[in-house]
């Protein structure tokens, strides 16, 4: 019945694949997207009617201004770059002129820096769709994530006089470091909205499952810590300096050595640290990048308020300054049953699922979650789930892929789940 969209949710993913956007900087991406759902008839809004600028987190201006010239390179037309106003993503919204819920679904769009392996037993390099953008890969499905999300609306289209109510189809920007659903949230875009459901293809989910009863979303802030010293000579007035690299190595130490907590898992990493101008000057400088997670939105505050600490300890003891600027955020989700019970009928009802009843461990960080809870916020439902993929090796890596034939019953599922909620 929906072999008619085979095609396109595989031409599409591919086409996607070739082209990978880290996050804010998807304006080729964000541009077909909106040409597509113009195309099948949406409204679509761009810009600051889904993006609150003042709530992104981790837009890094240069990485933004990249991503438009090569938007222009790719042909991207100057007025819809303008519609965009240096905002990535989009909203297409249809309205059936019938009473109903509204509905929001959503789908992310942004790749990973991963260098993507060209040796042709990885398939993308086999059939000729690899990575056209060096250092940048779509190693965590997000291709799949839109072509699923493109064919959901062609499909809505196609059948809205049997539909009731109104859905909002969110392709959100940025989901990588948690950084792009704090600002769409603030757009007010989903407090209109009865129901919310995302989804994400593989994780923990094989091929043919389907998994909507998750648990242990970590909540998670990642932060930028920048130590300002002084810089003196090393020989000649090692004491006229003040350390910022000295600084930054033991407010590291001391981070990684924040008690754990009764209350449940905590997780701490500090990723990079870059320091220091040359070997004969007291460092003047240090940029820590790092991250905190935990099981719930309190103990994952309790390790950000250990963090400031430590730094607030550190900059006296070491006559530093610092500055901590917050680059992603992510927070728990408890699904509402009721939308669970829908997404598992769907997935019952379609051939080839396997419907994995019993709760599993999401064990990750995910920003859809920032969108749900600000549904439920305002009284509306949400939930999430996984719909399966073997893969021949882990998201984020250089030889990531999903097996294609898998969107077929997932397509099947999402269409099931639009109906029953818009009936
Ligand atoms: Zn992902």
């Amino acid at each position: 019945m929906l072999s008619a969209y085979h095609d396109q949710l595989i031409n599409i993913r591919r086409q996607l694949h070739q082209n990978p956007e880290e996050g804010w900087s998807e304006f080729t991406t964000t541009a077909f997207l909106v040409k597509t759902l113009r195309g099948y008839g949406y409204e679509v809004l761009l810009g600051r009617k889904v993006v609150n600028p003042d709530a992104c987190l981790g837009r890094d201006d240069a990485v933004v201004a990249a991503g438009i010239e090569r938007a222009r390179k790719n042909g991207v037309s100057e007025e819809l770059l303008n519609e965009m106003q240096g905002l990535t993503g989009c909203v297409a919204v249809l309205d059936t002129g019938r009473p109903g819920p509204t509905l929001a679904i959503r789908f992310d769009i942004d790749c990973v820096p991963v260098t993507e392996r060209t040796d042709p037993s990885h398939l993308p390099a086999k059939e000729g769709f690899i990575s056209k953008n060096p250092g940048f890969m779509h190693a965590c499905g997000h291709d799949a994530h839109m072509s699923m999300g493109l064919a959901v609306a062609h499909w809505v289209m196609d059948n809205k006089d049997k539909l009731s109510g109104k859905i909002k189809i969110l392709f959100q920007p940025a989901e990588e470091g948690v950084r792009g659903a704090a600002g769409m949230a603030a757009s007010g875009i989903v407090d209109d909205c009865d129901y919310f459901v995302g989804s994400h293809v593989a994780m923990s989910a094989k091929s043919g499952e389907l998994a909507a009863n998750l648990y242990g979303y970590l909540c998670t802030t990642k932060l930028d810590v920048t130590f300002h010293g002084k810089p003196a000579h090393a020989g000649a007035c090692p004491q006229d300096g003040r350390n910022a690299l000295a600084a930054a190595a033991n407010a590291t130490v001391q981070m990684l050595g924040i008690s754990r907590h009764s209350g449940g898992m905590t997780r701490i990493n500090v990723g990079q640290l870059i320091a220091g101008e040359g070997r004969n000057v007291i460092p003047s400088k240090a940029v820590m990048k790092l991250e905190v997670r935990g099981e719930t939105g309190d103990i994952n505050q309790y390790m950000v308020d250990q963090v400031t600490n430590i730094c607030k300890g550190i900059a006296v003891g070491f006559g530093v300054t610092y500055e901590m600027r917050k680059m992603g955020e992510a927070v728990d989700l408890t699904a509402d049953p009721e939308l669970v019970d829908v997404i598992n009928d769907a997935g019952r009802a379609t051939e080839g699922i396997k419907v994995i009843d019993k709760a599993l461990n999401f064990g990750g960080s995910e920003d859809a979650t920032i969108l749900a809870r600000r549904v439920q916020a305002h009284g509306g439902k949400a939930a999430f789930f996984l719909w399966g993929s073997d893969r021949p090796s882990g998201h984020h890596t250089s030889t990531f892929d999903i097996k294609e034939k898998d969107m077929d019953p997932a397509l099947e599922v999402w269409t099931r789940i639009v109906a029953s909620i818009m009936k």
